[in-house]
């Protein structure tokens, strides 16, 4: 069957009531494309939102509409392979599927949801690009996006105790938590495993890593394979009730939290038992429950600013808890950019733009929007709690010449750990 035969039957098969009344109810007034950090970084049209659902769109009216029925009495011509690659190109290049223009729609369009859905019809009919293909061929094969095998993983294990002198518990039955990282922090942030362990052990917790459930990192979430993503959340949630943890943490990454959330709670078919937390959370708890002491004087003369994730804060309502974090941190150098919260700007190297090479040039023109609001701030410090959102916060103040630090949140608080504060107290 043509790819695009394929694509069309994967969305007739996902259409129902919902589906209709939202590409129906657009009125293409273009507000959502003042929203879009690809449209406003571009200036170029091509890039609104609710054009990236065009094969969706096209699905729909071809088959449910009478204006549909009408051209293919006279239209029976396939997509042509411009149009295929147009098709790919925007869906996954141009989107990080952050949400941004759903909350912007006058007409409460949720075109986030219907994206990624464009993105599974093209992942159905084996059009995902073949950088983020690969990469979810490696997971399913190696359990990690990034080629980070057990061995390699036990490894830099063994290596940061020795470097750090931390203690990492690792496939620990009956620990209270189970940590899963993601492979951006194994492999370009490894400082973040040593800072949650230091904050782990600092409040007492007990806590385990898992051999096997060892990343909550999904690229099928950005590729939109569905049977992988479910595969790939079930080796964390099977490592979890293999364990016997209460919960599981995860770390410092946007798309994980969201996809594991979505898809944990419906796996066995029963309430699970354990809870999914996030390290922000989990942070959060630690110092309400007076286990962690940090120091207000870690940042002094440091102006900091928070980036707002889009899986975290928008998507997942995490909003007061970094800045809870940071006000304790940095109580009096804290500051915000504006837009935030909800409504900030997108980094644009989420939802798989980051790991896309053919997606490098604009994946900077979307962080405009960003070193706008920085500038008009100057802050030193930049701190996230998106391992994505940091490598790209890395990669855009070198493309545009900024001097800013860029930081993770778990390190952050590790650094402004009380040295002389007894475990847990
Ligand atoms: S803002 Fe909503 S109604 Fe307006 S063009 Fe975008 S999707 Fe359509
Ligand atoms: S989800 Fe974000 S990146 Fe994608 S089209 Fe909407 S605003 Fe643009």
């Amino acid at each position: 069957m043509d790819a695009d035969r394929k694509i069309t039957q994967y969305y007739l098969q996902h259409t129902d009531g919902w589906l209709v009344s939202q590409l129906e109810a657009c009125t293409r007034c273009g507000i959502c494309a003042e929203a879009c950090p690809f449209y406003l970084g571009t200036g170029n049209a091509v890039h609104t939102p609710i054009r990236k659902v065009e094969p969706l769109r096209r699905a729909v009216q071809d088959n449910f509409t009478a204006f549909g029925w009408l051209r293919s009495l006279f239209d029976k011509q396939s997509v042509s392979a411009t149009e295929m690659s147009d098709w790919v190109s925007e869906a996954y290049f141009t989107c990080t599927v952050c949400n941004r223009c759903s909350l912007a729609c006058p007409m409460g369009i949720d075109l986030g949801a219907l994206i990624q859905l464009t993105r599974e019809g093209l992942a159905a009919a084996g059009m995902v690009p073949r950088s983020l293909a690969d990469a979810v061929r490696r997971q399913k094969v190696t359990g990690s996006p990034l080629g980070v095998t057990r061995t390699l993983f036990e490894n830099r294990l063994e290596w940061l105790r020795e470097e750090e002198g931390v203690d990492i518990p690792l496939d620990v039955p009956g620990a209270d938590s189970l940590v899963a990282f993601t492979s951006i922090e194994l492999i370009k942030f490894p400082d973040n495993l040593a800072a949650m362990a230091k904050v782990m052990n600092a409040a007492g917790e007990s806590w385990t890593l898992s051999s096997t459930g060892r990343e909550s990192v999904n690229f099928a979430t950005f590729s939109g394979d569905t049977d992988e993503q479910v595969e790939f959340v079930r080796r964390v949630t099977d490592a979890a009730l293999e364990l016997g943890v209460k919960r599981i943490i995860l770390t410092e990454c946007g798309h994980a939290y969201d996809t594991v959330r979505r898809i944990a709670s419906r796996l066995y078919g029963l309430p699970l038992p354990f809870a999914v937390e996030n390290v922000l959370e989990t942070i959060v708890r630690f110092l309400r429950e007076g286990r962690l002491h940090l120091r207000s004087d870690a940042f002094a003369g440091q102006r900091i600013t928070f980036h707002d994730a889009c899986k975290l804060q928008r998507l997942g309502g995490l909003i007061e808890q970094p800045r809870e974090i940071l006000r304790t941190v940095a109580p009096s150098t804290f500051v915000e950019m504006t837009p935030n919260r909800e409504a900030q700007w997108c980094c644009g190297g989420g939802g798989g733009v980051l790991a896309s090479p053919e997606a490098d040039e604009i994946r900077m023109k979307a962080f405009l929007p960003k070193v706008e609001q920085l500038e008009r701030i100057s802050p030193d410090a930049v701190v996230t709690a998106c391992s994505t959102c940091r490598l790209q916060f890395l990669d855009g103040s070198k493309y545009y010449d900024m001097d800013i630090d860029v930081r993770g949140i778990t390190e952050v608080v590790a650094a402004a750990l009380e040295t002389d504060t007894p475990k847990g107290a």
